[in-house]
């Protein structure tokens, strides 16, 4: 009776060590979890600083018919002079002349962030009695830049690669028609595949209301009729807040921008603003009642400017690149009359769907293991508990 008695008291003893043992190692765990902290989370820092450090470039090229209101908008937008020593032709002057790729850099500082911008310019495009192919010298400038990088990529120095790829075209539609003309459409036909093509209508201070969005609707109508593919805005993500998935809507809708350029600061409302002054009164650019100014800005400089470097690298690029290696590899095979050494197989097309559903697949598991981790922990602390209690009572 007294053996037994001693026993179940050394067992109750035994039960509570091992409990106060489990608990103080259920406890302890998070924490040993929190010391393990290796630091990666601090990469995001990391990438950030070495981007300040090296610094941005931006290659943005305007194009239209010459007197739209191109560099007034550009010096604008990034409120600069660019346009300091350009020499305007007259109209005898310009009957011979063909168009010029002219190239303005400018290095920008905001907050320690610095910014090379390039601005490539098109004097002369349109203006011509003949506009036949008048295109031509403003594609080949883009293809020769992407030449020029694939040649850089496949040589010694790679490190050091000045990117000149057209990360944006701003084409200017001009306000006084009835919609897109031939030579707007043959222009962004020969472009959408090369570069990011961004639809304006120029001068939209010469239009009402109404008339500018008439005028929206026939170019956006006419754009998916002739198949043209301007830039596209990437959708957003569905865990972004309801006000956001707003913006990002109204944004979408309001392509091809209305745009207004002014290089002189007016009084309006007792306010030094950017505007043009009239008899009749005063148009401010950066007034979103007056024109799209301000959305034009904000998706080009700050919303989705990496994003139009990175369709730019990823989609135009990688075209021209494939197009390059395929051109290569069927030249040897035909020169060398034999097998080429590359097979040359339709260029697969990456499947987005597909990633998105293995991540979701992998996260879900994760998310089992560890509900199911911490239910087993919960279910064999409660147990011992239950356990103790019972002995002791
Ligand atoms: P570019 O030849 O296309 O670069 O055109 P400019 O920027 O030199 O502008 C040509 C003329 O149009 C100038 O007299 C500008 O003041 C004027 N201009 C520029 N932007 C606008 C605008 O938004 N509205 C109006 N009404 N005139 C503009």
């Amino acid at each position: 009776m007294v053996a037994l008695r001693s026993f179940s008291s050394w067992e109750c003893c035994f039960e509570l060590i091992s409990l106060a043992l489990f608990l103080a190692l259920s406890l302890a765990l998070p924490l040993a979890q929190e010391k393990q902290y290796v630091g990666f989370a601090t990469l995001p820092n990391q990438v950030h600083r070495k981007s300040v450090k090296k610094g941005f470039d931006f290659t943005l090229m305007v194009a239209g018919e010459s007197g739209m209101g191109k560099s007034t908008l550009v010096n604008s937008l990034f409120l600069t002079d660019l346009y300091k020593d350009r020499k305007l032709l007259n109209a005898e002057e310009r009957i011979n002349q063909t168009v010029e790729i002219i190239k303005h850099t400018v290095d920008i500082e905001e907050k320690g962030v610095k910014l090379k911008l390039t601005i490539v310019d098109t004097p002369g495009f349109g203006d011509a009695v003949n506009n036949n192919e008048c295109w031509k010298p403003i594609t080949d400038y883009i293809d020769q830049q992407f030449e020029q990088y694939f040649r850089d990529e496949s040589g010694l120095n790679r490190k050091n690669i000045q990117d000149n790829r057209v990360h944006c075209c701003l084409y200017f539609i001009p306000p006084f028609g009835h919609g897109l003309r031939p030579v707007d459409v043959e222009f962004m036909k020969a472009l959408h595949e090369k570069v990011n093509v961004v639809p304006l209508i120029a001068k939209a201070d010469c239009l009402t209301p109404s008339e500018i969005k008439k005028l929206k609707d026939r170019v956006r109508d006419e754009i998916e009729r002739f198949g043209i593919k301007v830039y596209q805005f990437p959708e957003c993500d569905s865990d972004e807040d309801e006000e956001f998935k707003q913006l990002d809507k109204e944004l979408k809708e309001c392509c091809p921008f209305a745009v207004i350029g002014s290089n002189t600061v007016v009084e309006a409302r007792g306010q030094r603003v950017r505007g043009r002054l009239y008899p009749w009164g005063i148009v401010e650019v950066e007034n979103q009642s007056h024109c799209d100014f301000v959305k034009l800005r904000n998706i080009l400089i700050r919303s989705h400017m990496h994003d139009l470097k990175d369709v730019t690298c990823d989609m135009h690029y990688e075209n021209y690149r494939a197009q390059c290696i395929q051109d290569m590899t069927s030249k040897l095979t035909q020169d060398n009359r034999m097998e080429s050494p590359i097979p040359m197989l339709p260029l697969p097309t990456p499947d987005v769907e597909t990633d998105r559903l293995i991540k979701m697949k992998d996260e879900e598991v994760i998310m089992f293991n560890i509900t199911q981790t911490a239910n087993e922990r919960v279910g064999s602390v409660s147990g011992a508990c239950a356990r103790a209690c019972r002995r002791y009572s």
